[in-house]
């Protein structure tokens, strides 16, 4: 134990302080339109994982600065909302060409500031690239209802309209992806957006904003600004922002959805997870082992929907030396570099509290079958890289399984049944996904109908739906009651009217103050 903890601090002393090269550039706000360097003297440096260097730097935007994007918001609305959908589509629709255009600028901008393998880096802006071609079809998907002649001469339709000035405030895991889920659902539905991308990675959420400049996006229907927890409240406190998206963390999400609604506003949080895999004695062996490695380790576990603890019906042991020898042959290298699998974590902090995690697991009983974090990376030194961790033996009350690690640390729980391991699965106060692997018909739709958690895999490992469904996070892992894209994203940005009119010869009967009932 205490040559692992030797190890360990060592290896974290070495991680080395920021890098100043060239002054490195200041990150602008978007406010009415215009790219503006903000007037704060406070500032955040955006730090490449891989090599500690400061790539660029984030202002704490000033309240005046929030304000004037939150004014131009609210002005640019009165025209936005009445611009027919089709146009506002149309926006979309270059805006969809743009990204593909610049697939490979907004990947390598990830990579430099999230860490993630340019391959990876691809993957996150095209989920992200589907949202908005969802967007695309909105002239459908805001559809109203009708029904004629509901009394005599009366018809009731309803009619879906936007909310005014919507928020969003993203997380860093997914720079390009998340701000994708955000503003190009809420402004074709006509309403305009306030962005607050993550101060960690703000760079592609930049480029996406360039893009829909150059899409046509109408000055002041998306605003970026940027900063932490003083601007995001000033999100929740704000009167006339309406609506917030919010991804991240548990933390900061409950604190936000508490202060948002206190203020009658509309929010939808995703927020962190645990995801169980439960591996069947009948699984597939070789398809089941390529899943919870991919799932495990992909993005350095920083995936919302990583498949970080497995649930072997029956024992791991069959399982696990398979398990290591192929999460040992994944290379874990700068993103940019060809062949790398997995990328440092995000931040110095981000590796500290995952190898003491691990550590934790180890004195409280675990058996540590694959240990990542001495690894050194050639060339990178100083970057966050954690090995992939595999710990045996888990069980639920531990602080490694109670707590969620999004670090590449996958964790092997056993059950001797079905029943046994679903029960696990439904004690955790997360729901964001679960999957089973079986090649049991009988073992899939008990899984389905019994496990308690929002997207479900059947032999697929991160379940994350494309925008036509949404996304379905449950329990802790949501608050708000309309989840991101899909029929309910729309729902959420949308504000639902019910007309009803009588067009008839009027009646020439008297007055009667009985309640109108249908004739
Ligand atoms: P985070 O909560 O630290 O930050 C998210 C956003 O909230 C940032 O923009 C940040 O500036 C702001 N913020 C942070 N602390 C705040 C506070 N105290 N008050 C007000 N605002 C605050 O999250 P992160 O570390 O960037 O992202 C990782 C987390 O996001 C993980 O928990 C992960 O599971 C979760 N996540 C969830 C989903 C999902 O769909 N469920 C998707 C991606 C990420």
């Amino acid at each position: 134990k205490l040559s692992i903890q030797r190890s360990a601090a060592r290896l974290l002393s070495t991680a080395a302080a920021p890098i100043y090269r060239n002054p490195p550039s200041k990150v602008r706000n978007l406010i009415g339109g215009e790219f503006v360097e903000s007037r704060s003297g406070s500032s955040i440096d955006v730090v490449n994982p891989a090599t500690q260097e400061v790539v660029s730097r984030i202002p704490l935007t000033t309240n005046e600065e929030f304000s004037a994007a939150v004014s131009a918001a609210k002005s640019a609305f009165l025209k936005w909302r009445y611009t027919p959908v089709t146009t506002r589509q149309r926006v979309m629709f270059k805006l969809q060409e743009l990204i593909r255009r610049d697939m490979d600028k907004l990947a390598v901008n990830i990579t430099t500031e999230q860490g993630k393998t340019l391959k990876d880096a691809k993957g996150d802006v095209f989920r992200g690239l589907e949202v908005v071609e969802h967007a695309c079809g909105m002239a459908s998907l805001q559809m109203g209802e009708y029904v004629s002649n509901v009394s005599n001469g009366i018809d009731t339709y309803s009619i879906r309209e936007p909310l005014g000035v919507c928020a969003g405030i993203c997380p860093f895991n997914f720079p390009a992806m998340i701000p994708l889920w955000m503003f190009p659902m809420a402004v074709t539905c006509g309403n305009t957006f306030i962005l607050k991308p993550s101060e960690k990675d703000p760079g592609a959420a930049m480029i996406l904003a360039e893009l829909a400049m150059e899409a046509g996006l109408p000055d002041g229907v998306l605003n970026v600004v940027h900063g932490t927890s003083d601007i995001v409240n000033n999100i929740c406190d704000d009167d006339d922002i309406k609506a917030i998206s919010f991804v991240g963390s548990n933390t900061a999400g409950m604190h936000i959805y508490a202060r948002a609604a206190a203020k009658g506003k509309r929010i939808q949080t995703n927020m962190g997870a645990k995801n169980h895999g439960i591996v069947m004695p009948d699984a597939s062996i070789d398809a089941t082992l390529n899943s919870l490695v991919a799932a495990g380790f992909g993005a350095a576990g920083q995936r919302c929907m990583a498949l970080s603890t497995v649930v072997f019906v029956g024992g791991s042991r069959p399982w696990e030396n398979e398990l290591v020898k192929r999460a040992n042959a994944l290379k874990v290298n700068a993103g940019v570099e060809a062949g790398s699998d997995l990328g440092p974590v995000i931040s110095r902090q981000a590796k500290e509290r995952i190898c003491r995690l691990i550590q934790s697991g180890i004195e409280s009983g675990a058996r540590a079958v694959l240990d990542g974090r001495n690894i050194v990376v050639s060339g990178y030194e100083a970057g966050n890289f954690v090995g992939p961790t595999i710990l045996a033996d888990v069980s639920a009350d531990m602080e490694c399984y109670k707590e969620e690690i999004f670090g590449p640390v996958l964790l092997c729980m056993q059950a001797n049944s079905l029943d046994e391991a679903i029960d696990i699965v439904n004690n955790n106060k997360y729901g964001n996904g679960a999957s089973i692997f079986t090649t049991s018909g009988i073992a899939a739709r008990k899984f389905q109908n019994e496990i308690e958690a929002g997207q479900v895999g059947i032999n697929v490992p991160i379940p994350v739906p494309l925008p036509f469904f949404s996304f379905t996070g449950s329990k802790a892992s949501f608050a708000g009651d309309l989840n991101f894209y899909g029929k309910a994203g729309v729902q959420f940005y949308t504000q639902i009217k019910t007309v009803t009119q009588q067009w008839k010869d009027l009646p020439v009967e008297g007055v009667s103050l009985a309640m109108p009932t249908s004739q």
